[in-house]
């Protein structure tokens, strides 16, 4: 008997230590490419993409579930030599994560007017074709989503509306400048920079995010017994 809780004592300290220097590792290694312009661009050659039509994310369907395809930068750029679209655009992405094994994740809405990008908001219809799937509002799919994808595109979302939102200086009106990663802006005029601020319930883990479903679920089909459950996600 002590034998085995020492194994297991054992067991899940070493568990316990494998995911904090995993965690540490990851920690590390998006703070460089945050901190790194040349850094991050090189990790979008080996990086995937996640996309948005005007904060609305690509999303497929399989059997009851949605899925957020990735894109890798080649299929990116052929997509936008497809429609015509500058393949600049690119530098709109903004980094959200990356997995274990140091592929870094990036976010880029094709649909959102950007002072970095000539053209205009790309036809929506016509990308779903190409793309096999939908741009769907976030909070009506949120919890048909795995939990990995739920709050990696809850966190993208945010960040996408956060520099929506900040492409001008509070100060002098002049437009800011976004770094590579899109882990702040800069204005060239006089320096200010701005951090974005993501809400805290949206870095919310999955684990998290199923707690708060279940509990709204639970809450909401006790309260109204004869109209059925159903789900509320708050943005
Ligand atoms: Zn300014």
């Amino acid at each position: 008997m002590s034998l085995y809780c020492g194994i297991a004592c054992r067991r899940k300290s070493f568990w316990s230590y494998r995911l904090l220097s995993t965690y540490v590792t990851k920690s590390r290694y998006l703070f460089e490419l945050k901190e790194d312009d040349d850094a991050c661009k090189k990790a979008q050659q080996t990086g995937a993409f996640y996309l948005f039509h005007s904060l609305a994310p690509l999303l497929q369907k399989s059997e009851h579930q949605y899925q957020a395809p990735q894109h890798s930068l080649l299929e990116l750029e052929r997509l936008l030599a497809k429609f015509g679209q500058d393949t600049q655009r690119i530098e709109d992405s903004v980094l959200i994560g990356c997995s274990e094994q140091h592929e870094a994740w990036f976010a880029l809405d094709l649909g959102l007017n950007s002072s970095s990008s000539i053209n205009a908001s790309l036809q929506k219809p016509e990308m779903e074709t190409e793309l096999k799937g939908s741009f769907m509002e976030l909070r009506k799919a949120l919890f048909q989503l795995n939990t990995k994808d739920a709050s990696l595109l809850s966190t993208a979302q945010a960040l996408l509306r956060w520099h929506d939102g900040h492409q001008f200086c509070s100060r002098s009106g002049q437009p800011t400048k976004k770094n590579m990663a899109g882990s702040k802006r800069v204005c060239p005029s006089n320096k200010i920079i701005y951090y974005p601020q993501v809400k805290a319930w949206k870095r919310l883990s999955g684990e998290k995010l199923q707690k708060r479903c279940d509990w709204r679920w639970k809450d909401y089909s006790t309260l109204h017994p004869s109209t059925g459950p159903f789900l509320i996600a708050h943005s």
